[in-house]
C-alpha cells in the first residue's frame, strides 16, 4: 500500500520507504492511503498478540520489501502479551502495556520499528535515529536498538524536566546509544528533530531516521494491542470495549482510534489529559490551539502541539464530526494525586501519573451515567514514578527486574542548547 504525506506535497511513499524517512520530505506526517476493514471473523484462529498484529498490519504491507518479514518482525515486537484485567469495580478494566524492557507501551512501537529498519537494506554509511522524549520514549528507543549493528540512537530530552529514574535509564546504554539533556522543553526537543530530519542537505551527510510517535513504524503497531484486546473481550462475551487512553502525543491513542476505524470492537475512545489541555478544549468545542507545556506529575504527557493531531485531522478535517467520534478530557495534579491515594485504599492497586489520569477520567464517565465494558489503558508501571507514588501510598512500589537491571548499569548525558546547529555538528562526527 502507498504511504501518503499530511501535506499532500511529498510524493507517495512505500511503507518501508515511509518507516526508513519518518517525517515526509514536505514536513508532513504519513499515513496509509485508505485503511483496510476487518471484521472479527477475520481474526478467527489468531489468538496471540503477534498472530492479531501480523493479521492487522498485513494490508500495509503488502507488495512492500518487508512484505515476508512482518511475521518475523512481529514476533520478536509483540512477544508480551499484555494483560487486561477487572480493575476495581465489574465492567472497569485495565490493559497493562508496561510489561516491556522498559516498563512503558512504547516498548512495543520500538521493537517493531527496530526489528523493520534491521530488516531493511542498508547502505555503508550507519543510519542515525534522531528521538526527542518527554521520558519514556528515548528509554524503549534505546533498549530497542541498543548494539543493533549500522544503526546509532540520539535521545534528545528536556534536562530536569524527567525523572530522576527516567533520566537514568535514557543515559544507561552508551555504545551506540548517546543521550542529550537539552536546555529547554520536550517541545523544543522535538523540533530540534522536525529541523534536522526536514533538512536534505544536512540528510546527505547524515542519513536520518526518526523514531518518535511521528515514524509511522510505531504508530500503525500500537493497534494491535488495542486489536487483540477488544477480540479477546468480544470473544468472551460479545461486547465493544471502550478505552480511555493517557493522551500527549496522541500516537497511542490515535492507534486506538485507526484500529476502531478498521472495524474491530471498540466502541467509545476518550482521550485522557493532563493539565495539558490543548484537546480537551478543541474536544469540548475550542478551536485547536497549541500551547506552551506545562510541567505535570504525568510527565510524558507533557505535551502543548501534539503532532499526532495532524494526522487526525488529515483523517477527519470536520471539527464536529471529529468532536463526535472522539473527546477528551484533563486531569490535574491534585487529581492525579487523588486518584493514586483511591486506586490504591480502595482497591488495593497502584498505577503511575500517566494512569492515574485515564483512571481519572473513568471515574467521571461513570459518574455521568457511562455504561458498558470500559479499559484504562496503563502506560506505565509505577515503579517508573516512585517520587510521586510513593509518598502518595506510603510503601516502596516493586521494581521489574528489567528497570532494576538498567538502574544499576552507570548513565551519562551530555549537555546541549536547543540548537540544530549544535546538534548537527555532533552529529556530523561517526
Ligand atoms: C508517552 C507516554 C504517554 C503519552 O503517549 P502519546 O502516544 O504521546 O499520547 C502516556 N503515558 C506514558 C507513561 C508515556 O510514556
Amino acid at each position: 500500500m502507498r504511504m501518503l504525506s499530511t501535506r499532500g506535497i511529498a510524493p507517495a511513499a512505500s511503507i518501508s520507504d515511509a518507516i526508513a524517512a519518518g517525517l515526509a520530505p514536505d514536513g508532513g506526517l504519513y499515513m496509509p492511503a485508505s485503511l483496510p476493514s476487518f471484521t472479527p471473523a477475520d481474526f478467527d484462529g489468531a489468538d496471540t498478540l503477534a498472530q492479531v498484529a501480523q493479521r492487522l498490519l498485513r494490508p500495509f504491507f503488502a507488495g512492500d520489501a518487508l512484505e515476508g518479514e512482518l511475521a518475523a518482525i512481529c514476533a520478536t515486537a509483540f512477544a508480551v502479551e499484555p494483560p487486561l484485567r477487572v480493575f476495581g469495580e465489574a465492567n472497569d478494566y485495565i490493559l497493562e502495556l508496561f510489561h516491556g524492557a522498559t516498563a512503558a507501551f512504547k516498548d512495543y512501537g520500538a521493537s517493531f520499528l527496530a526489528a523493520a529498519l534491521a530488516a531493511l537494506p542498508r547502505g555503508d554509511r550507519p543510519l542515525t535515529i534522531l528521538v526527542a522524549t518527554s521520558g519514556d520514549t528515548g528509554a524503549a528507543v534505546g533498549a530497542a536498538f541498543h548494539h543493533k549493528p549500522g544503526v546509532r540512537v540520539a535521545i534528545l530530552y528536556p534536562d530536569g524536566r524527567v525523572s530522576p529514574r527516567q533520566a537514568h535509564q535514557l543515559g544507561c546504554f552508551g555504545d551506540n546509544v548517546r543521550a542529550f539533556r537539552v536546555d529547554g522543553s520536550f517541545d523544543d526537543c522535538q523540533k530540534l528533530v522536525k529541523t534536522l530530519l526536514s533538512d536534505a542537505a544536512f540528510k546527505q551527510d547524515v542519513p536520518l531516521g526518526s523514531a518518535n510517535s511521528i515514524s509511522l513504524g510505531r504508530l500503525l503497531p500500537q493497534m494491535a494491542y488495542y486489536a487483540h484486546a477488544a477480540l479477546g473481550h468480544w470473544r468472551a462475551g460479545g461486547n465493544p470495549l471502550n478505552f480511555v487512553v493517557p493522551t500527549g502525543n496522541l500516537g497511542n491513542a490515535l492507534a486506538c482510534f485507526l484500529a476502531r476505524s478498521m472495524g474491530l470492537p471498540i466502541g467509545r475512545l476518550v482521550l485522557a489529559n493532563n493539565a495539558n489541555d490543548v484537546l480537551a478544549r478543541f474536544f469540548e468545542g475550542g478551536d485547536y490551539a497549541p500551547q506552551a507545556s506545562r510541567t505535570t506529575l504525568a510527565n510524558a504527557m507533557d505535551v502543548g502541539a501534539p503532532s499526532n493531531f495532524e494526522r487526525l485531522q488529515w483523517l477527519e478535517p470536520d471539527a464536529a464530526r471529529l468532536r463526535a467520534e472522539l473527546s477528551a478530557e484533563s486531569v490535574s495534579d491534585d487529581e492525579i494525586r487523588a486518584t493514586i491515594v483511591d486506586a490504591f485504599q480502595r482497591h488495593g492497586e497502584i498505577v503511575c501519573p500517566h494512569t492515574a489520569c485515564a483512571v481519572r477520567v473513568l471515574q467521571r464517565l461513570r459518574a455521568r451515567g457511562a455504561v458498558g465494558d470500559w479499559a484504562v489503558v496503563a502506560t506505565a508501571h509505577p515503579a517508573k514514578f516512585p517520587e510521586v507514588v510513593e509518598p502518595l501510598i506510603g510503601r516502596e512500589v516493586p521494581l521489574p527486574a528489567a528497570l532494576a537491571a538498567m538502574l544499576a548499569r552507570p548513565s551519562h548525558a551530555q549537555p546541549l542548547a536547543g540548537d540544530a546547529r549544535a546538534l548537527g555538528d555532533l552529529l556530523r562526527v561517526p
